[in-house]
């Protein structure tokens, strides 16, 4: 059983009131699915909760009453899906498909108390396969739990949202993650996450890369050079495809900037998100934002920052 660190609050509410259907929503990284392991142990423990950590329950690692659902990172051709999905098939029985769906898994008792499922980036629902959730968030069995994790409730469709309890989860305290670590590097990246935390010990020399390709990115910003400027984004569009988001850092140096000018940077980073979210080409997209950032950097420097 992993240790949940922090959400103290949220795990007396669970506790106290463990709704059926519950919407967990707040960063990457920061406790969710954490959580929603431990909520599904406290159901099945013998003790209740807290889970003991070692009743016959607890001690079964994976658990049998506990199902992870998340978005298929390749398409059916292999490829890998730039915006990942959750799939019918593996919501609901699909002719054709020889995948037990979560429906199926849900129609048969627990082997201890309660079926759990936690929906993984529930944002990231097709809408059949959200359509097919929702029937058994409206009638799910007695022993039946769903727990959807996602960024925000907005992020989710409104009638899974008005189906579920949400608990929101957010960065935890500095004091609570220097518990756990003395590295600032790791710290500094955590942005009070243990999910970022604890990838970021793991692999220390991918972190520096983030951050060399992030400062390398600003310096080309800053040295007006259009061509060194492109060299240095695709470098940053490389490692923003890997572990570490190397836009943490970026967004750190930006919170230096006059508020006109970072509001103006903000935008064309949500810009880049969006073209990246809708199938744009990376390679357009990015080169979209370098230039945008280049106005805005040039206007910073002229002194006229674009107006509020
Ligand atoms: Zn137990």
């Amino acid at each position: 059983m992993t240790e949940v660190v922090g959400h103290e609050r949220q795990r007396r509410l669970l506790a106290a009131r463990p709704a059926q259907s519950l919407l967990f929503v707040g960063p990457e990284g920061v406790g969710r699915k954490a959580v929603a392991q431990w909520f599904a142990r406290g159901l099945n423990c013998e003790h209740g909760f807290p889970p003991c950590g070692v009743c016959a329950s607890c001690r079964l690692e994976p658990h049998p009453d506990v199902r992870v659902v998340a978005p298929r990172l390749a398409t059916k051709s292999g490829r890998v899906a730039r915006r990942p999905q959750i799939h019918l098939e593996q919501i609901a029985p699909r002719e054709g498909s020889d995948e037990e769906s979560l429906l199926e898994w849900l129609q048969t008792s627990p082997r201890f108390k309660a079926k759990v499922a936690i929906v993984d980036d529930a944002h990231r629902l097709g809408e059949a396969a959200a359509n097919a959730l929702l029937k058994v968030l409206e009638e799910p069995p007695s022993y039946a739990y769903a727990v959807l994790i996602a960024p925000s409730r907005e992020a989710v469709l409104p009638t899974l949202a008005s189906r579920s309890l949400t608990i929101s989860f957010g960065p935890l305290p500095a004091e609570q993650l220097r518990a756990l670590s003395d590295d600032e590097a790791a710290l500094g990246y955590s942005e009070g996450a243990v999910g970022r935390l604890m990838a970021a010990l793991a692999d220390p020399a991918g972190l520096a890369e983030a951050e060399a390709a992030a400062r390398d990115w600003l310096d080309a910003l800053a040295s007006g050079d259009p061509a060194a400027l492109l060299v240095a984004t695709e470098r940053l569009r490389e490692r923003a495809e890997g572990p570490f988001d190397p836009w943490t850092f970026v967004a750190r140096d930006l919170a230096t900037w006059p508020a006109a000018s970072r509001r103006a940077a903000l935008e064309a980073l949500a810009t880049l998100h969006e073209d990246l979210e809708a199938y744009v080409s990376a390679e357009l997209a990015y080169t979209r934002f370098a230039f945008a950032m280049r106005r805005i950097y040039a206007e910073l420097r002229s002194g006229s920052p674009p107006p509020r």
